[in-house]
């Protein structure tokens, strides 16, 4: 299926985005212990104490959030944890709105399509599969490849943005891989291309160049599928370029 690299850039920022909560998600006690620099330092936490009645709070905040099918998402509320929350409430309120956002904006863009519309039937069919969990998700993730291209790059955005703030309040790299063997971009045949490696199956990696190696359109020289002047590089998992990087990720071991 030939997809635009604006779809192609959205579904990227899908993968990033879920892997990067999934790392919050895990690391969300050592990370609120780790970085407890927001609110008055003398409400953060010091003592043993202080720190295990912090845990409980976040035991039970889990268990709650364990509970909802967007587990991860759930804006926690605001958690009463002394003067150290705020910073992650605030944060997963924020990326609740913008799932919501995402969700909406495609939700009303396919509401005509009977097939792709968000309706009780995608709530059977993912339940049937056993995805309750990550509904929302599969369900952006399928319509995205036959998004139009202009709003699949509005929703990209607003991921992006989400993706960062995660990212630099876990302290987490993009998933971006350079093997050594990677070929140069044939776009400005000078820097080394990267996999991008978030989507947990390597069939779904995409691969670009800098941000900066914009295509000129037509005469472009790249070999991406559709070749629109002002988008950044980026090509298919299907393409030869990312089955032959991929394969070399793989054989080397070294993705995650
Ligand atoms: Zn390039
Ligand atoms: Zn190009």
């Amino acid at each position: 299926m030939i997809q635009h690299p604006h779809q192609l850039h959205a579904q990227a920022a899908l993968w990033s985005l879920r892997a990067a909560l999934r790392h919050l998600d895990e690391h969300r006690d050592a990370l609120l212990i780790r970085r407890p620099q927001l609110g008055p330092a003398e409400a953060r936490p010091r003592s043993l104490a202080s720190l295990a009645r912090h845990d409980e709070l976040l035991r039970a905040e889990k268990a709650e959030r364990a509970a909802g099918s967007l587990r991860g998402l759930k804006p926690s509320a605001g958690s009463a944890a002394p003067g150290d929350a705020p910073g992650l409430a605030d944060l997963e309120r924020d990326l609740y709105q913008v799932l919501v956002d995402v969700h909406t904006m495609l939700a009303y863009h396919h509401h005509r399509n009977r097939l792709l519309a968000w309706t009780g039937h995608w709530h059977r069919v993912l339940d049937a599969w056993g995805i309750t969990r990550d509904a929302r998700w599969t369900w952006i993730s399928t319509v995205l490849p036959v998004t139009v291209p202009h709003l699949a790059e509005a929703v990209r955005l607003l991921l992006d943005d989400a993706d960062q703030q995660v990212r630099a309040y876990a302290g987490l790299d993009a998933d971006l891989l350079a093997p050594p063997l990677a070929p140069p971009c044939p776009a400005c045949d000078r820097r080394r291309l990267r996999i991008q490696t978030s989507a947990p199956d390597s069939g779904r990696w995409t691969v670009v160049c800098a941000a900066a190696c914009m295509c000129i359109g037509e005469a472009c020289p790249c070999g991406m599928d559709v070749q629109e002047r002002g988008v950044r590089h980026i090509w298919a998992p299907d393409s030869g370029l990312a089955v032959s990087i991929a394969a070399g990720v793989r054989t080397m071991g070294l993705a995650a």
